[in-house]
């Protein structure tokens, strides 16, 4: 894709600060380092978010962010990782080209708040709502 900012870093058009390289994926330091070693493993081909990716190339991110969430802790001193990805606007994605997040965390107070608040869905509904899910799979 011509004007993806990630192709871009793929293709060299744009610097970054590599951390690892195969054949199909790419992890780079974000830009805005919430926090120290906040990393982006993306796929080289573009994908414009999880939903498209082939399960092959999905193992091999995830693969590689297991690595670096690895490297992190052994490197850095980080006490924990928090792995994200954002599909689609509505979720906080961005840039519309596949990435995750390999975020490592070092204490309560770092520049990340995630909270799953409690929803008023009715409990009864929830046999309901699994079977809509698992009947698509
Ligand atoms: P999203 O919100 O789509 O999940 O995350 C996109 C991430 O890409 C953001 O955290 C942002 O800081 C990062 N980012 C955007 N442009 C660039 C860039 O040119 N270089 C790098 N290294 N990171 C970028
Ligand atoms: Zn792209």
């Amino acid at each position: 894709m011509n004007d993806c900012i990630f192709c871009k870093i793929v293709r060299g058009d744009i610097p970054c600060h590599k951390v690892y390289e195969d054949d199909d994926v790419l992890a780079f330091l974000d830009i805005s380092q919430t926090t120290k070693g906040h990393t982006l493993v993306i796929s080289k081909e573009h994908f414009r978010n999880l939903l498209y990716v082939p399960k092959d190339i999905l193992a091999k991110v995830m693969g590689a962010a297991q690595k670096i969430a690895q490297a992190q802790v052994a490197s850095l001193g980080a006490k924990g990782v928090n792995i994200i990805n954002n599909t689609n606007e509505v979720a906080g994605q961005t840039v519309m080209h596949f990435h995750v997040h390999v975020i490592p965390r070092y204490s309560n107070e770092d520049a990340l708040r995630l909270e799953f608040n409690s929803n008023k869905i009715e409990k009864l509904s929830l046999p309901a709502i699994a079977e809509e899910i698992s009947k698509e799979m």
